[in-house]
Parts: structure tokens; C-alpha cells; sequence
């Protein structure tokens, strides 16, 4: 959450969020976009700071707070914080939430359920989200949901670029749309969502996770979001990842960036996995899957109900 953008959001219309997400769980689904906006009103009653109130992408509405701001407020609010110490085994006879990110930090798990080139890829997140929790849930008995290949992250400057988390956002390559996609196999992809989360699930399976951009001089004016076509390449020309420049053409190379995973514990709407176990977050899968949604909505939502679910013990 603190590494994040920060921007916390839905689809305007539920019936573009079942579209765009056709494999999750409708329950869910309708959950996390029902309870979103009064969940975002809750949150800024415990003083997160908001830096705008808009998404910046007419599709979506949501609030983007300040990450230190966000994290700091709910670590206050949580109470007694002990890190350094994660929980290997349940508890007995104790409720739990389990929240630990995903699996997206654990390569064996990656290779295993979403690409053999787990290794080339770049982890765009934090390191400690190892799978903690999907393995408790587990073994308490709950199953995962669909998607456990699926991931969201950003096709990002590919090696040998240097890239450090506080630039996980601003050497984000978003405009693969614009772009002829080409992997070393002279294999060629289109993109065909806004958010790009499947060009960069294509890339990841493609040999080192890497793909080339090939962009014409003419459009690097274009802009994608904020930022033109121009300023990103030139962002990953100066963290040193190969660009070539022709007469016409500018060629990027770019790696698959993993942020979190989108597989995870099945769940039902009290965001129980399993008797006396809940999940929230990047833990929970069948909420984005088949395409891509606010992994910062989720946690929220399904955060909240996991917490009311283990303290009324339902
Ligand atoms: C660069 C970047 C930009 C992003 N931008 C956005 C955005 O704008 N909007 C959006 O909706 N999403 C965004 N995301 C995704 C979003 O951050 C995640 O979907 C969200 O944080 C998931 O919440 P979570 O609680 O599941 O996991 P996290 O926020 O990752 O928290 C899980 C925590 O559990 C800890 N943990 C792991 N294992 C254990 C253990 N065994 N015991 C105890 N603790 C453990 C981890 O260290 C971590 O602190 C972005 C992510 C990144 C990295």
C-alpha cells in the first residue's frame, strides 16, 4: 500500500467491472463495488490525507490519498503493530484475517502458477509478500479461487536498467496501445485493455519476460494519462535500459514488472476462507480475475467485512 499510487477506485458502472472482470465472482464483485464509496468516506473520517478526487481516467471514479498518509493513519488506528514476527501457523481457537499481499516476492510459486520465465521477471513490490497467507489458508482447509495465473503489474525498462522502488511508478512503460509489441521470438501482441494488464501477462510469458516497443517519432507526443509517450521513453533511456533511435522509429526494451498476484483463497461474502479464517487483499482471489481492478478497493472492502466477520465470529 505504501509503494502504491494510492489511487482507491471502481468502475462507474457495475455491468463494466463484471465485463472487464468475467471470470471473478459476481458476489464479490457487486460487494466491492457497492461498499466502496462509503468504505472511501470511513477512511477519510480517520484522517488519510486526499491528494485529488479523481482518477484521471473517465471509466473510474475513486480518491487518491497519500500513501504515507494512508499507512500511517490505519497503523494508528490498528493498534499494537509487531513486525518482524509473521505468523507460520493458526492460531487455535483464535479468529484470523489474513492479509499478507499475495504471493507476488515467492519465484518458485510464480513459476509455478504463472510463467516458467518467473526468474526474468521484475518484482515491482514489496519483497515480503511470499504467499504466507494463501499457504495458512490452505491449510486450513480453503480453496483458491479461479485466476491463480493471472497477475497486474506494468511492463517496465527492461535490464540493464536500474530501477528503485520509488520509481516503481514513474518508469512505468504504459503505452504498449500505441506501440508495435514484439517478443525475441518475432512474436507480435496487440493490447487490448486500458489498463495494459494483459500485454503485461503476455510479456511475462515471453522468453527472459521481455518484449520491444517500437514506437514512431511521430507520436511520442501523444500523451497516456499525465505523461507523453516521449517523456517515458526517455525516463527508461536514463534508468539505462536498451533504447535505439532510428530516423523514424524509437525501439524500447521492456521487462514484465509483477506487482501483486490476482490468484488467491476463495472466499464468500463475510470474507470467510475457511471456519475461523478470513482473507482480505491480494490474499483473496476472484475479484479481478480475467482482467483488472483496484487491488486498493479490495483490501479495503473485503478488509473491513474479514474484520466484522472475525470479531462477530461468523
Ligand atoms: C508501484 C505500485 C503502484 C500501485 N498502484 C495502485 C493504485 O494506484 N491503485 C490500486 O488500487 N492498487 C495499486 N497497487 C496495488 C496495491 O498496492 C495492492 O493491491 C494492495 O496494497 C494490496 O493490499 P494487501 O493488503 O493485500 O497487500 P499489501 O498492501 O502488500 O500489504 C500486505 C502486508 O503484509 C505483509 N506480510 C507478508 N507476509 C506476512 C506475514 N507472514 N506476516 C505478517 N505480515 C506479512 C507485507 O510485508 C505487507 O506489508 C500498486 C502497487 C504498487 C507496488
Amino acid at each position: 500500500m505504501l509503494l502504491s499510487s494510492g489511487v482507491i477506485w471502481r468502475h462507474r458502472e457495475l455491468d463494466d467491472f463484471l465485463r472487464e472482470c468475467p471470470g471473478g465472482s459476481v458476489e464479490l464483485q457487486t460487494l466491492v463495488h457497492e461498499r466502496l464509496d462509503g468504505d472511501l468516506a470511513w477512511l477519510e473520517g480517520l484522517g488519510a490525507r486526499v491528494v485529488e478526487r479523481s482518477t484521471g481516467n473517465p471509466r473510474t471514479t475513486g480518491i487518491r490519498f497519500d500513501t504515507r498518509s494512508l499507512t500511517d493513519t490505519l497503523a494508528g488506528y490498528g493498534g499494537e503493530l509487531r513486525l518482524g514476527d509473521p505468523l507460520r501457523e493458526l492460531p487455535a481457537g483464535v479468529p484470523v484475517v489474513l492479509a499478507t499481499g499475495g504471493f507476488a516476492a515467492n519465484r518458485d510459486l510464480v513459476r509455478e502458477s504463472i510463467t516458467p520465465e518467473a526468474d526474468g521477471l521484475f518484482l515491482r513490490a514489496t519483497p515480503w509478500s511470499t504467499g504466507d497467507g494463501l499457504a495458512l489458508g490452505r491449510t486450513a482447509g480453503a480453496a483458491t479461487a479461479a485466476g491463480m495465473a493471472e497477475f497486474y503489474g506494468r511492463n517496465m525498462p527492461a535490464p540493464p536498467a536500474r530501477i528503485d522502488e520509488a520509481q516503481f511508478v514513474s518508469l512505468a512503460q504504459l503505452y504498449a496501445s500505441h506501440a508495435e509489441v514484439e517478443s525475441a521470438t518475432g512474436e507480435r501482441y496487440r493490447a487490448q485493455t486500458w489498463s495494459e494488464i494483459d500485454v503485461v501477462q503476455w510479456t511475462a510469458r515471453q522468453p527472459g519476460a521481455r518484449a520491444t516497443y517500437r514506437v514512431p517519432e511521430s507520436r511520442l507526443g501523444e500523451k497516456v494519462r499525465a505523461r507523453t509517450i516521449g517523456e517515458m521513453v526517455t525516463a527508461a533511456e536514463r534508468a539505462g535500459a536498451p533504447v535505439r533511435r532510428t530516423r523514424s522509429d524509437v525501439e524500447v526494451e521492456v521487462v514484465a514488472g509483477i506487482t501483486t498476484t490476482l490468484g488467491g483463497l476463495a472466499v464468500d461474502s463475510a470474507a470467510r476462507a475457511a471456519p475461523g479464517v478470513y482473507a482480505a487483499g491480494c490474499d483473496v482471489g476472484g475479484i479481478s480475475t480475467g482482467g483488472y481492478s483496484s487491488g486498493l478497493a479490495a483490501a479495503l472492502v473485503l478488509g473491513r467485512i474479514a474484520a466484522e466477520s472475525a470479531l462477530e465470529g461468523r
